[in-house]
């Protein structure tokens, strides 16, 4: 495993980070024994960062990972969870819920403190209250010590950027805009450094359709993207390797963020993908499932209010 800062925090993670929203059966269901033995089997294996949601599996996924952690040391992994997000369509962006949120993470992962909280997918929300009321509740927290880290994420990198412009924030988590689908968030990356924010990158595999087994049925993605995945996915088996291989070690190569958090609820998966994510694409592979995705290149979908994917 290889390991790098989160710039401006006192934080150092692996380059891969375990993404616990399949622990929420976000992608299908998880027998809880399983989910636990992907988390145990991830940090023996190096994986030192952890990011989850009381969203994932209306707060699931939190008490999975939870029973996962329970007796490993505190300081052998950095845990990331949320706030804002609790459903589909339930969000709550005040500062009461926020503060009640966080003490309900503490209470299901079984630990005094998060060392980063960001607030879920902001796009859904009135960006000014989470400038305002929803970050400033969340630096409370930091000044008492429940919380080490704050930022925000979200889809639209608009939404991220103008809050990165009007508040101090410690990380932005940006998903699905650097994989071999789409690497959009490169454009973007400069504007983060410069403000400061550490940038975390995560859903390399573009949340299940950069894999062979192809996309969840409520992926958000035009029919057209997934039939190039597809396309992508048998060029690589005909190259006797996987396109889960070259899309992990296309992200993990990026040096633009600290982590790249992948799902990966079983132990197999998170084997294949420690093993297979480190080091450089195969060029001649890499330029191959390029042609077949170019059609889909840099295709987005809207998320949220669209006044948050306007520049
Ligand atoms: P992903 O791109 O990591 O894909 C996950 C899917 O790929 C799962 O179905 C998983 O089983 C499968 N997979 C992983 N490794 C595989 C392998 N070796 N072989 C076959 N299949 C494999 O998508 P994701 O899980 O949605 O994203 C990663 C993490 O990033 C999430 O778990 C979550 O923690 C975080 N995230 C956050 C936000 C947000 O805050 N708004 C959004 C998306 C993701």
């Amino acid at each position: 495993m290889e390991y790098r800062p989160i710039e401006g925090t006192d934080l150092r993670v692996s380059v891969l980070g375990y993404g616990a929203a399949p622990l929420g059966d976000v992608y299908g269901q998880v027998d809880p024994a399983t989910g636990i033995r992907s988390v145990r089997a991830a940090l023996d294996l190096g994986v030192t960062v952890i990011d989850v949601s009381p969203y994932y599996g209306r707060t699931r996924a939190e008490t999975v990972l939870g029973r996962a952690l329970a007796g490993v040391d505190r300081d052998a992994y950095t845990l990331a969870t949320k706030v804002g997000r609790y459903g589909l369509d339930d969000f709550d962006f005040g500062a009461a819920r926020v503060r009640r949120s966080v003490d309900e993470s503490l209470a299901r992962l079984g630990t005094g403190h998060l060392d980063l909280v960001q607030v879920h997918d902001i796009e859904f929300g009135d960006l000014t209250q989470v400038v305002d009321e929803t970050l400033p509740a969340l630096a409370g927290l930091r000044e008492a010590g429940k919380i080490r880290h704050l930022g925000v994420t979200g889809y639209p990198l608009a939404a991220l950027a103008s809050v990165a412009a009007r508040a101090e924030l410690d990380t932005v988590l940006s998903y699905c805009h650097y994989t071999l689908l789409d690497r959009s968030l490169a454009d973007w990356a400069p504007m983060f450094a410069e403000r400061g924010v550490a940038v975390l990158n995560a859903s390399p595999l573009a949340m299940g359709a950069l894999t062979a087994r192809g996309a969840p049925p409520w992926h958000p993605a035009p029919a057209e993207v997934l039939r190039c995945c597809a396309a992508a996915a048998e060029v690589c088996a005909r190259r006797g390797t996987t396109l889960e291989e070259l899309a992990l070690r296309f992200a993990v190569g990026y040096p633009g963020v600290a982590t790249t958090f992948v799902g990966m609820p079983d132990e197999e998966q998170v084997r294949a993908n420690v093993r297979g994510a480190l080091g450089p694409p195969d060029p001649d592979l890499l330029a191959e499932v390029d042609r077949v995705l170019a059609p889909a290149r840099n295709r987005t979908w809207p998320s949220g209010r669209p006044e948050n994917n306007r520049p």
